[in-house]
C-alpha cells in the first residue's frame, strides 16, 4: 500500500494533516495546530496516531501536542534549536537527519527565517515536502525571528527540491497571497492562471494545497526574487536577490 494523506482545517486558518504509511500502519500528524480536527480526521482515516512531526515552536503549530501525546502515546519529533519551546519532545532533529514513519524516511531540511529553527521534512520517496510556516501557495512565511536574506537562503534549499515534490504548508492563506503577487508580476500568466484555479477551488470549499515545486517556482514571486522581471517589477534592476526578496517581504507586509 503507498502511502497517504488526508489534510483538514484546524483552528482558524492553520492546516492539519496527516500521513499514513500503509505497509506498516504507521501515521503522522505534521505540526499539532488543534486536538478536536485531528482527532477527528484519524476517526475518518481508522489510523492510528504514532508520531508528531514538529516543524517549528508557536501555539499554532504546537498546542495540541500535550493533549494528542497523553492520549496516543505517539512520538514527538521536533527541530533540536527549538525543543526548548516545545512540549514533550521525545526526539530531537536537524539538517541531514531522517526521521522514519514506518517504512517511509524524511530528510529533515533546515530552513529558518519565520523562526531560527524551523524545519521542513521531505519524503523524497513519496515526493511530498511539509513545509510548515517557511513557504506557503504563491507566498512565504512572516520573518519574524531570522532576517530577509536568511530566509531567502531557506526558501531557495525549498525551491531546489524536484519539481514534481508537491508541498503542503500551515496555513490556506493562498487567495491573499494571490492578491498580493499580482501586484508584483501583473504580467505573468501562470499567476493568473493560478489566480482563477484557486479561485475555483476556494468556491467549490476545497483546499489550495498540495502544489508541486515547479509550478510554484513559475508563479510564487517570493521563489523568484532572482529574476530579472521580479527585481525591475520593484525597481530594484540589478540589485542582489536577497534585497529583492526583502523589499518584496516588506510590501506583502504593509500590503
Ligand atoms: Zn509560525
Amino acid at each position: 500500500m503507498p502511502a497517504e494523506t488526508h489534510l483538514f482545517l484546524c483552528l482558524k486558518d492553520n492546516y492539519g494533516v496527516l500521513m499514513h504509511d500503509g505497509e506498516s500502519g504507521a501515521t503522522a500528524s505534521i505540526d499539532a495546530p488543534e486536538a478536536a480536527p485531528i482527532e477527528a480526521a484519524l476517526k475518518t482515516t481508522g489510523w492510528k496516531l504514532t508520531d508528531i512531526l514538529v516543524t517549528h515552536h508557536h501555539a499554532d503549530h504546537t498546542g495540541a501536542i500535550e493533549a494528542l501525546k497523553s492520549k496516543y502515546k505517539c512520538r514527538v519529533v521536533a527541530p533540536e534549536k527549538e525543543a526548548a519551546k516545545i512540549p514533550a519532545v521525545d526526539e530531537t532533529v536537524r539538517e541531514g537527519d531522517t526521521v522514519a514513519l514506518g517504512n517511509l524516511a524524511a530528510n529533515v531540511i533546515e530552513t529558518p527565517g519565520h523562526t531560527l529553527g524551523h524545519i521542513a521534512y521531505w519524503f523524497h520517496g513519496e515526493k511530498l515536502a511539509f513545509v510548515g510556516d517557511t513557504l506557503f501557495s504563491i507566498g512565504c512565511g512572516r520573518v519574524i525571528e531570522g532576517d530577509p536574506e536568511m530566509m531567502w537562503s531557506s526558501l531557495k534549499k525549498l525551491r531546489d527540491l524536484p519539481n514534481d515534490t508537491e508541498f503542503y504548508c500551515g496555513h490556506e492563506y493562498t487567495a491573499a497571497n494571490i492578491k498580493f503577487a499580482r501586484t508584483i508580476e501583473p504580467d505573468n500568466p501562470v499567476l493568473a492562471a493560478r489566480e482563477v484555479e484557486a479561485r475555483q477551488e476556494i468556491e467549490r470549499g476545497l483546499p489550495t494545497i498540495p502544489v508541486t515545486i515547479g509550478d510554484e517556482k513559475l508563479a510564487n514571486p517570493f521563489l523568484r526574487a532572482d529574476l530579472p522581471e521580479v527585481a525591475a517589477g520593484v525597481g530594484m534592476a540589478g540589485r542582489p536577490a536577497a534585497e529583492v526578496f526583502a523589499e518584496i517581504r516588506a510590501r506583502k507586509n504593509r500590503f
